[in-house]
């Protein structure tokens, strides 16, 4: 069964750790322990909405590095020639004297980094629980269901709808020298938390203990006698609960491969793909790309690659040719005549690595030196299993390869092209044909390997 969702927002809640006895237990301790003569009116279960995001957040970045040279340090008395030079530049730039400046470079970084961020999305401007921490990560989510938990408790309204919640989400990333990010495999979902809330009377006040149902403890303390109001729950939002569809072939019934990241499934039985679409299959149409050596087919795995033509548009200029792709990225050959009849295409790998940085090497040696092969339309060879990149995840892939291929001495250049516009087609899926051998997979294309292990 798989739990469908993408592109929509699902929900789940979170179990209370505690019981109404304990609550009062716990809050009749703490009363106690300051000598208040208190009053407790009331003990409610609330629980309150959080967004959380998970995704890879994929960047190019870059850093200050300081040039280091043994030419560049304080020059000895042997060295007159250097300390002529470097008197001279400071005469120039540094007329009052003092150290010159270090001289730097940039340098650039790619990183992938796992996001799992929680948020509040209820309008509670004095809760001091503003995210979950880890709380979602190491207890179990239950689907919410908004029947069931209102017997429990009051469900609190959530009030921050679901693009302020991604606009949120984005512009809390690091932005600091960043040339180009990339959010892939993003899923916002929304997490209701439970909350103790304590009513007491101490004569004078009213006020409102608040104990986190997960962790156990004590939140806060607020003067007010109801720190949840009693409004109509769910106004104005309609959580959409999840839904179950069984993971099996709409073509032949024959079942699909299990991985929760998968967006796209190939079935084994029929070879047909298919890509999921909040909880509708659709049926995806692909191509083989034909080896160009011959290979043994009982030791050919089928690996899916989104292609895209694509053209880049930089500073009025336009790159959409192999021949033209040299003016970014220096080829390793001398370019002929032909390649400009050679359209632009762009290469991403839609199926799930371990390790991002593989994805994107693969993808940039193949943009880089742009393949040329033939197409055939598959005739029952069986496919890899499934893969994690849907066509505007890859699309999106496509200008990070294009950061990723631009020669990093030239920062000019990088951030010139991380900021260029990119038009590309709407892309088909190729599967490429990559040989069995000993722990890797090797294709004959560019003649690049990946590790076996990297695909598991
Ligand atoms: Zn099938």
């Amino acid at each position: 069964m798989l739990a469908t969702g993408y592109g929509r927002i699902l929900s789940y809640s979170l179990a209370s750790n505690l019981k109404a006895e304990e609550v009062r237990r716990a809050a009749l301790g703490r009363l106690t322990s300051r000598g208040q003569k208190n009053d407790i009116r009331g003990i409610r279960l609330a629980f309150v909405p959080f967004y959380r995001l998970t995704g890879l957040d994929f960047s190019w970045s870059w850093k200050d590095k300081e040039i280091t040279s043994p030419l560049l340090e304080t020059p000895h008395a042997s060295n007159a020639a250097l300390r002529t030079l470097r008197f001279g530049e400071e005469a120039l730039k540094n007329p009052n004297g003092g150290p010159l400046p270090p001289l730097k470079e940039k340098e650039y970084l790619l990183t992938s980094i796992y996001l799992d961020r929680t948020f509040l999305a209820a309008d509670l401007p004095s809760l001091s629980l503003r995210s979950l921490g880890v709380r979602s990560q190491v207890r179990t989510l239950h689907l919410f269901d908004p029947e069931a938990l209102s017997r429990e408790g009051q469900v609190i309204p959530v009030t921050m709808d679901w693009k302020e919640a991604w606009n949120r989400i984005e512009t809390g990333l690091p932005l600091e020298n960043l040339t180009r990010r990339l959010l892939i495999n993003r899923i916002l979902s929304l997490v209701f938390f439970p909350l103790w809330e304590v009513q007491v009377d101490s004569g004078a006040r009213t006020s409102s203990l608040l104990f986190d149902g997960v962790a156990r403890s004590f939140l806060q303390e607020e003067a007010a006698s109801r720190f949840f109001s009693e409004s109509p729950a769910g106004s104005g939002f309609s959580a959409q609960t999840l839904r179950f569809r069984p993971l099996a072939c709409p073509n032949c019934g024959g079942g699909l491969p299990v991985d929760r990241d998968f967006r796209l499934f190939s079935c084994p039985t029929c070879h047909r793909l298919w890509h999921i679409k909040g909880d509708e299959f659709e049926n995806l149409p692909y191509r083989l790309a034909e080896a160009p050596k011959r290979l043994d087919p009982r030791q050919v795995h089928y690996l899916p690659f989104w292609i895209f033509l694509g053209q880049v548009h930089l500073e009025g200029r336009t790159i959409a040719s192999k021949y033209d792709l040299a003016q970014l990225a220096p080829q390793a050959r001398l370019l002929r005549e032909e390649d400009k009849a050679i359209p632009l295409r762009f290469f991403v790998p839609a199926f799930k690595v371990r390790d991002l940085s593989v994805a994107n090497r693969l993808s940039t040696s193949f943009t880089r030196m742009q393949p040329l092969f033939q197409v055939k339309e598959p005739s029952g060879e069986s496919l890899h299993p499934g893969g994690v990149l849907d066509r505007d995840e890859a699309a999106t892939f496509a200008h990070l390869s294009l950061v990723s291929i631009t020669p990093k001495g030239n920062p000019k250049l990088v951030e010139r092209v991380a900021q260029a516009e990119l038009t590309l087609s709407p892309g088909e899926l190729v599967f490429f044909p990559f040989q069995d051998h000993l722990n890797s997979l090797r294709e004959d294309f560019l003649g690049t390997a990946i590790h076996k292990a990297t695909l598991r």
